[in-house]
């Protein structure tokens, strides 16, 4: 026996290229996986994340087992003493793994000091290889999302007729994305008993986070799928009850709904439990099959070919700097109500009471509720994505980074969106009905009351008129500022001012 493989927490797929390179050989290749303790204390996690996390690995280890291949499963403060200690007592020649998606660990790769090669094999969880990404994006102009969507919807034959779309079109947002309505009353997700392992587990991060590991969020309820045939069925039920209707309230954001239409698949597509290609097909075969509107089926594979991959791509094609990215120069600190959720706003107090509880908000809640916030408000982005990855279910570097930094604060200076998602309480209540219970008045921008989300919103504005000039798609807005008056701009710019000062009062400009 001389080679092994070391799978990471976020490489849970027997399908991962190290695994499969090596499938024939089970019985003699050993495998090792590693709970390592110092990992989970570089930064504070969402509580049923590292729960998430820790049983998936642990009843992946399981299913390894039964395939015959021989696992070691340890738990340690690092992984270095680990992996040379298996390497010895399996006298191996080389260790395999899979490459990291996340740049961070493929560093610490290269600073381990191990007795024998590590060989990294090319990470197969994603539709496009890093290399075809390059490929596809050196040289142009504007790495648009829409031209990466189209060239892999060819690329792959996905939901296409001939070399043309699907019902002739590319795009069906405008069938999409309408504001909420009384009396919605969307499927209810698929949740799951904790079972014994996963017991296990939530007993020992209930006593490390009461302890010496610093975290966020409640521990429990816990209800996520923690392995394969779990996650298997969260896609089934997706697929059957909530895929029909999926793009039309996609937008929307109602209280007391935590889910709405959307798929519940991030944390376990980024933990290697379902294959991004499993969840494409499975769409498009129940749209061949059960005649389902294209707009919901071609709005769902948008977010996982188009925008999923897009991300991965742009994160390892734009490299470690895009970690730095700060275009606005912002520098307020992040106020104190993200991690503890006591806010008198009553869309961030919804939203952040949400993922609280589950580690989970969906995708117009991350971009409108908190990122937005974030940009008006002018946060420093780096913290604001450490809080984001801090906080999720689903957050790994791969994907922080690029939503974060560019779709949620335009921190790259466009490199990624084609203008920042700025916007007052206007789009908050449009789409939601979190302004019908807030103590500020959604209509106005200066005044007693007034939502802060306004007077952001047009500081923001006034702050940075001659950087978003130019951006193209900003003139029509920027406009606006021409018809206020010169004592509204310094008012909406003093109640800014003064709400930083309460509630991030050690910034660093
Ligand atoms: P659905 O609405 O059902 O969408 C289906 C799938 O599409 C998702 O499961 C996801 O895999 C994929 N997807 C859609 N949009 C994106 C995107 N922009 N980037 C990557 N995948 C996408 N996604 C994460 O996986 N982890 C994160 O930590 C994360 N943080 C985000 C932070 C911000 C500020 C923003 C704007 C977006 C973030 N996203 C993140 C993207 C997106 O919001 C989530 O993937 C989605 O909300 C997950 O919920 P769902 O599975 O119910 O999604």
């Amino acid at each position: 026996m001389t080679i092994g493989i070391w799978v990471l927490g976020d490489q849970l797929s027997l399908n991962q290229s190290a695994l499969a390179q090596r499938r024939s050989q089970a019985a003699d290749t050993p495998v090792l996986l590693i709970e390592s303790l110092n990992h989970v204390q570089a930064r504070p996690y969402h509580r049923q994340k590292l729960v998430l996390v820790w049983s998936a690995m642990r009843h992946f280890a399981d299913t390894l087992r039964q395939q015959q291949w021989p696992v070691t499963y340890e738990t340690a403060p690092d992984f270095q003493t680990p992996l040379v200690q298996w390497i010895q007592a399996h006298n191996l020649r080389e260790v395999w793994v899979m490459a990291p998606s996340d740049r961070p660990f493929q560093e610490l790769l290269e600073t381990l000091d191990l007795p024998c090669e590590l060989k990294i094999w090319p990470n197969n969880h994603f539709l496009w290889s890093e290399e075809d990404f390059r490929t596809w994006a050196t040289g142009r102009k504007r790495l648009l999302m829409e031209d990466f969507y189209r060239e892999g919807r060819k690329r792959f034959g996905i939901l296409m007729t001939g070399d043309q779309p699907a019902g002739g079109q590319w795009n069906f947002d405008k069938d999409n994305r309408k504001p909420p309505k009384q009396g919605l009353q969307p499927p209810a997700p698929l949740w799951f008993e904790p079972d014994a392992i996963t017991q296990e587990v939530l007993e020992q991060v209930r006593t490390l986070t009461a302890d010496s590991v610093s975290a966020y969020g409640h521990l429990e309820p816990f209800r996520w799928a923690v392995t394969r045939d779990q996650a298997l069925e969260v896609l089934q039920d997706f697929v059957e009850h909530r895929l029909p209707n999926f793009g039309t309230y996609q937008d929307a954001m109602v209280t007391g709904q935590d889910t709405l239409w959307h798929g519940l698949l991030s944390p376990y597509l980024n933990l290697g439990l379902l294959d991004p290609r499993e969840v494409i097909a499975a769409v498009e075969t129940a749209y061949q099959q059960r005649n389902l509107a294209l707009n919901h089926v071609e709005g769902f594979i948008r977010q996982v070919m188009g925008w999923r991959e897009y991300m991965r791509g742009l994160y390892r094609f734009l490299g470690a700097d895009y970690a730095d990215s700060n275009w606005f120069g912002h520098r307020a600190t992040l106020p104190e109500f993200f991690w503890t959720g006591k806010t008198d706003l009553n869309c961030l107090r919804q939203t952040l009471d949400q993922v609280a509880r589950t580690g989970y908000a969906h995708h117009i809640q991350r971009l409108m509720i908190l990122g937005n916030f974030a940009l008006i408000a002018g946060l420093d982005p780096q913290a604001v994505e450490q809080w984001f990855h801090a906080v999720f279910i689903d957050a790994y570097d791969w994907v922080m980074q690029t939503n974060v930094l560019g779709m949620g604060l335009f921190a790259d200076g466009g490199r990624l969106a084609s203008k920042p998602y700025a916007a007052s309480a206007n789009y908050v209540g449009r789409m939601s009905d979190y302004c019908g219970q807030c103590t500020y008045n959604a209509k106005a921008r200066t005044g007693q009351g007034a939502c802060p989300f306004n007077f952001f919103y047009w500081d923001f504005l006034l702050r940075h008129r001659e950087k978003l000039a130019s951006q193209g798609r900003m003139s029509l807005i920027l406009g606006n500022l021409k018809r206020m008056d010169e004592a509204e701009a310094q008012e909406i710019q003093s109640l800014a001012q003064a709400w930083r000062d309460r509630h991030a009062p050690e910034s660093k400009s």
